[in-house]
């Protein structure tokens, strides 16, 4: 047998490492900012074009590259960082692995300009798919011009799977904003088929906050510190007050490297327990430093997962300094940390709200098909208490006219509609046929483009951060087809000055950031689907609502609506709207 193993071509073995390293536009930015900021750069410029697919650079102003270096910095393993085993327990830059720029070059048309302190002429390399195209002498600033171009050209299988550029671009800035926040001195600057998104300049960290998620973020910090041996706890977290419905601005940075840990989230989380109501995250940025050598960050390419030795005592100092922190700044009503709840005189009960009974729901129940032999008297249990937690109160009542005639449907427990049909009954849940409804009305109205709006007395001004402005400007005019009219869209708010007919007012910010983040958890690649998705959210955001009383002919109107749209069993979401049970069904239930 002949040997069978051979060594791949470098251009081989760097496509793969591309895999990698490079997953999408994000992670060149992310590479090339990190590059930036160890050559010590304190201003820096990116460039994206088309959502990065076109153009990605990064200019800074840094140490820069000998000619050598400059050429040398597109080898694999080719790093100045590290120069043994060792060092890498003792990590203080953002790269060390050496493979970012072998890897990038090796998937997209690289330009990289270069130039350092007190040389005349910089050196201009050109690089097509880990070929060198040439080298030459430039004139050039001092620092370092990365351009990279055509990502992925040459493996269209990765270039067909990147998203719309609206997530695309989304991804970017979430990059971008982890960049800059852990390196508020530095100056940065984002530019987007050459509109200014960002303009950074060198700031403390909490004017670094405020530019990127806006003016109103100020009064919703409260200032983390906390020194001990084995950690350094700095940053911010938001009031519990702004907490959001969605998993909003939570950041953690290790040693200025922006990291994901769920076990240090819950750490923070937890020490908002009793400030916050159910189903809402606080926001925070929280800045630890631990010695180099206590942490692993090798242990993830893209390094946003470190490993630290004592995640424990970790856990717990930040636990108690965000508990105490809120404490201090009274925020709210903890003060006495050490007290367990049990302990509480019932006279602290007073200023409680009462807890309203909660039942359990359970959509799928249905006494007629169930196989147990229920015992009857379990059927009533429950029926006389009407405080089923509502998501939110009514909206939709005014849908509706007041009237009602007929006595044809009924409404139980507040959630189910039903009716004697020619064949038995049917049963109807109210919140999901109505969704139904609203979103084939929603469909229609952002395919055929006809709005019916609802002015606003006065205009409503409504914060969001950068990178849901820039998403909201994508999908306007879908928001004006569907009857959102806007005044204004800022670089941090929107003024809205007409709504869709059925929205109530006070409603509207929460139904924008639900629509907002159920486009960004979707993966619309056609604009269609994105369409979709946005009737989706605004039909579960507006539908009627479990636990809404509805009269006989809100009843009537969701019956005879349902049955007139396309697809009436299903909810927009796949679940079942109505189930039916035949006359003899029942009969059999008697008879048995
Ligand atoms: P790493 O950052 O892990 O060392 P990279 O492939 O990202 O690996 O970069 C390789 C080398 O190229 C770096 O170690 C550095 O010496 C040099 N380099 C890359 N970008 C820059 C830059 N913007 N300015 C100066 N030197 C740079
Ligand atoms: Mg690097």
């Amino acid at each position: 047998m002949p040997d069978i193993i051979q060594l791949l071509p470098d251009h081989v073995a760097n496509q793969i490492a591309a895999g990698e390293v490079v997953q999408r536009p994000a992670s060149v930015v992310k590479e090339l900012l990190e590059n930036a900021i160890d050559a010590e750069a304190t201003v820096i410029k990116l460039l994206i074009k088309e959502a990065g697919k076109t153009l990605i650079q990064v200019i800074d102003n840094g140490n820069g590259m000998s000619r050598t270096d400059a050429r040398l910095s597109f080898e694999r393993h080719a790093t100045s960082k590290i120069k043994k085993a060792e060092d890498l327990f003792n990590i203080h830059t953002k790269g060390f692995r050496g493979e970012a720029l072998a890897s990038i070059a090796a998937i997209s048309h690289v330009d990289l300009k270069s130039k350092q302190e007190g040389q005349e002429l910089g050196t201009y390399i050109k690089i097509e798919g880990s070929n060198i195209i040439f080298q030459e002498n430039i004139s050039t600033p001092k620092g370092t011009s990365i351009a990279v171009k055509h990502l992925f050209y040459n493996i269209p299988a990765r270039r067909n799977f990147l998203k719309s550029n609206t997530i695309e671009t989304r991804h970017i800035i979430n990059e971008f904003q982890r960049v800059v926040l852990a390196h508020p001195t530095i100056s940065f600057s984002l530019y987007h088929n050459d509109n200014e998104i960002y303009h950074l300049g060198s700031s403390n960290l909490r004017q670094r906050i405020v530019t990127v998620f806006g003016k109103k973020t100020n009064e919703k910090l409260v200032p983390i510190n906390e020194v001990t041996d084995i950690i350094e706890i700095n940053g911010f977290v938001a009031k519990p007050e702004f907490a959001k419905k969605k998993r909003g601005e939570q950041f953690f940075f290790v040693n200025n490297r922006f990291i994901k840990n769920a076990y240090l989230n819950h750490a923070v989380t937890s020490a908002f327990e009793s400030l916050l109501s159910s189903g809402y995250h606080p926001s925070y940025f929280l800045y630890l430093t631990v010695p180099p050598k206590s942490i692993d960050i090798n242990i993830h390419p893209t390094k946003t997962e470190i490993k630290f030795d004592d995640e424990k005592t970790l856990y717990a100092i930040l636990h108690s300094t965000v508990k105490h922190s809120l404490g201090q700044y009274n925020v709210g009503p903890v003060l006495d940390f050490e007290r367990s709840a049990s302990l509480d005189t019932p006279y602290n009960f007073k200023d409680k709200k009462s807890n309203t009974p909660k039942i359990t729901v359970n959509p799928d129940f249905n006494p007629f098909r169930s196989e147990k032999k229920q015992q009857w008297k379990s059927l009533y249990t429950n029926i006389n208490v009407h405080n089923i937690e509502v998501e939110s109160e009514t909206v939709n009542a005014s849908l509706f006219s007041e009237e009602n005639t007929t006595n044809k449907t009924y409404q139980i427990h507040k959630k189910y509609i039903v009716s004697s049909i020619k064949s038995g009954i049917v049963y109807i849940n109210q919140n999901l046929a109505h969704q139904r409804i609203l979103y084939e009305e929603f469909l229609e109205n952002i395919t055929v483009k006809e709005a019916v709006s609802q002015q606003l007395l006065f205009p409503l001004e409504i914060s969001f951060n950068k990178n849901d402005i820039e998403l909201i400007k994508e999908i306007k005019e879908d928001l004006e087809n569907i009857g959102f009219k806007f005044d204004e869209i800022l670089g941090d708010a929107i003024i809205i000055n007409g709504i869709p007919t059925g929205i109530i007012e006070s409603q509207i910010t929460i139904i924008i950031e639900q629509l907002l983040e159920d486009i960004k958890n979707d993966i619309p690649n056609a604009s269609f689907s994105q369409l979709d998705i946005m009737a989706k959210s605004l039909a579960k955001s507006l539908a009627i609502k479990t636990g809404t009383i509805l009269n006989l002919k809100e009843q009537e109107e969701i019956v005879n609506k349902l049955f007139i749209c396309k697809q009436p069993d299903l909810s927009p979401f796949g679940k079942t709207t109505f189930i039916t049970i035949n006359i003899e069904e029942i009969d059999k239930i008697f008879n048995h």
